[in-house]
This record gives structure tokens, sequence and C-alpha cells, in this order.
């Protein structure tokens, strides 16, 4: 059972390195009288939240428990049922659940969050857009954005998982979309591709306020954060009165040892904005409602998905620490490579 399991507990940016591709050993039933669930895994998602457990210091209000070194990470993925310990699911079921980075899991069934019903799309939608990025962008966009036709949105990390849908479901509400990205190739994309009015370069850009001020001259309505730092504060004083920021993600913050500041938080109170932070998994309850929002626009291709997908276990590290360079263009996804 070929697993990938943490080193060591990681210090700043992560590397390849502080991860190992061993083959462990795994009982192929489920224990007599338990309620586990041994299941295959098909596709394994990269999430930036990962990097967050890699660290020896516990953060309980984040909800999942931090890596062991030695032991396999866990993450969503998708993943089929080889032996079923619950009545409610069956050998051969395609299940979206928390599992483990490895062929073979035996998780506990609570760790299922659905059993997969429409397999009209491809399966590994299930780890991105008809899944948890999915749903973060729809209740940090809808929920939280509270979006009204013709107003102005900016989106960072704009190309990845959670940002080319927000940006998409912002234009379907008939807005004004603005998205940033880490290259040439990614603006292209976004404007090109994924239908936003003006995308840039933030590597390229040496005053993000004034290229702001250049897209938003009467400010910005929504500001979908997923990068914080540098990228807030210049975002506050561009800020439109009642504004919104739903505070979905800090990527640019999660190697560092000491977070950089952020100078411009008055202008929350100038503005009247409100921001405000979200965890997705307390919004599981809108599940079926968001299927039923986003499945008629991807078959009908009314969204574009991209997804980035690397293949077999093995190059899952890479994959993972690729998410803190922007190596990734859409969701990262690992094929384990057995369907
Ligand atoms: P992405 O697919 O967007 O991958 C991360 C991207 O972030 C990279 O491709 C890179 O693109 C960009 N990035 C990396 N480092 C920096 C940096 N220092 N400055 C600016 N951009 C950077 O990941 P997701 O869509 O899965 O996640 C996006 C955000 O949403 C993250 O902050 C994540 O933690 C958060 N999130 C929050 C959830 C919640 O419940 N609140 C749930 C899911 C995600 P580029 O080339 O543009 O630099």
């Amino acid at each position: 059972n070929k697993q990938v399991v943490l080193k060591n507990y990681v210090v700043g940016f992560p590397k390849e390195s502080d991860m190992n591709i061993v083959v462990g050993t795994i009982t192929l039933n489920v224990p007599q009288g338990s309620s586990d669930m041994l299941v295959k895994n098909l596709y394994l998602s990269c999430d930036p939240y990962m990097r967050l457990l890699m660290t020896k210091e516990e953060n309980p209000s984040l909800g999942v428990v931090t890596y062991t070194p030695h032991s396999p990470l866990t993450g969503h993925g998708v993943s089929q049922v080889v032996e079923s310990g619950n009545p409610d699911y069956e050998k051969g079921d395609l299940v979206y659940a928390m599992t483990k980075w490895e062929e073979y899991s035996l998780i506990p069934s609570s760790q299922i969050r659905f059993k997969i019903e429409h397999t009209d799309v491809p399966l590994s939608y299930y780890i991105g857009i008809l899944g948890m990025p999915g749903i973060t962008a729809y209740t940090g966009f809808f929920e939280l954005g509270s979006p009204k036709k013709r107003e102005n949105v900016y989106v960072s990390a704009a190309s990845g998982a959670v940002g080319h849908l927000v940006g998409q479901f912002a234009k379907l509400s008939g807005c004004y979309v603005v998205g940033s990205a880490g290259s040439k190739e990614k603006v292209d994309l976004l404007k090109n591709k994924l239908g936003f009015d003006e995308a840039f370069n933030y590597k390229e850009e040496q005053d993000l306020n004034a290229i702001l001020k250049r897209y938003f001259p009467e400010g910005i309505d929504i500001y979908f954060e997923n990068v914080g730092g540098k990228a807030l504060d210049a975002v506050l004083p561009n800020m439109r009165l009642h504004g919104r920021i739903p505070v979905c993600g800090m990527v640019s913050q999660y190697n560092l040892a000491q977070p950089e500041g952020v100078t411009n938080l008055a202008h929350l109170i100038f503005k009247r904005v409100k921001m405000e932070g979200f965890i997705v998994t307390d919004f599981c309850h809108l599940f079926p409602k968001f299927l039923e929002f986003v499945l008629p626009l991807v078959r009908e291709g009314k969204v574009v998905y991209l997804e980035d997908i690397v293949e077999g276990l093995e190059n899952a590290p890479a994959a993972l620490v690729g998410l803190f360079n922007g190596r990734n263009v859409g969701k990262q996804v690992v094929d384990v490579g057995h369907h």
C-alpha cells in the first residue's frame, strides 16, 4: 500500500523532501464488528490548508488535527468502497470522503461526506468544483459577499481552484470582475477563457494600490480574499462604501514565521466595510443547494472548470508544494491511478 507520509514537521516553505513515499501494509478487509470502511482512493485533493497541518502546534479552531510524522497525510478524496462496515454503503459505491494519501485506506464511515450519485460528470470534479473548493467559492461569494448586479468584484489567487470559480460566479451574477494571478499565462487565461473583465500579474506590479485604482476607479464592492498580507493592505483603501470582504484564505502567510503587518485596517471604519472570515465546513448543510446550483452549470458548460492533474502518488508531494509557488493552474488533483 503506497503512501505519502510526512517526514518531519515543516518550518517555512514546504519542500518535496518534507514528505516520503513509503510502502505500508494494510489488511484488505474491515475488522469484524467495526463500522469502518475500506476504500480504494481514486483522486486526492491538494489544498493550501494542508500546510497548516504540517506543524507541531495544533490549531483547534481549524477543526482538523495536524499530521503525525511518519504517518500518511490526510485530505479530501474521491474513493471507491472495497468493503463496508456500514449498512448505508456497499462495495463499489463511490464516495467523497476525508481519506488518507495512500492507495487503500481504512477510514471511519463518519469521514464520508457524501455518496456520489451523479456520475455523468468526471469523478475528479468531486474534489473540485463539486466538492470543497466549489462550495467554498459558492458560500464565500454568495452567502458572505451578498453580490448585487453591476457590483465591482476583485478576486486574488484568481486562477486557482476557488478563485476561478468565484470569478465566474461573479460574472454570472452580472458583476464587473478583476482577478490577479502570478503569471502572464494565468492572466491570459482569466481574460480569454474564464470571462474576467480584467486581470493582472501581481508579481509584475510594483504598486498594487495604483493598479487597483486603475481597474476600480469607483472602488471595490466585494474583495474575495485568498491571499492576505500585501494584497489585503492594497485593497483596503480601495474598498467602496459598504463593501464586503469574505476572508477565505491568506495563502501568502501560511509559510511565514512572522505574518506580514497590515496597516490600512482603518479603512474598514471609514468605508463601513464588512470583513468576515469563514471555514467552509460550517456550511456543509448547503451542499444539496449548492449541487443543485452548480451541476446544471457544469452540465451545460456555463462554467469553465480547470483541473491540473498529476499522475501517481509519487508526484503528489511536488503537486502539494506547487500550490505555494503557483505551479498549479486551477484545481490541483492527484490521480492515484487505479480505476
Ligand atoms: P489555489 O488552487 O488557488 O492554489 C494556491 C494559489 O495561490 C497558487 O496557485 C498561487 O497562484 C497562489 N499563491 C501562492 N502563494 C502566493 C503568494 N505568496 N501570494 C499570492 N498568491 C499566492 O488554492 P485554493 O483555491 O484551494 O485555495 C485558495 C485560498 O482559499 C487559499 O488561501 C486557501 O487556504 C483558501 N481556502 C479556504 C477555505 C475555507 O474554508 N475558508 C476552503 C478552501 C480554500 P499564483 O500563480 O496566482 O501566485
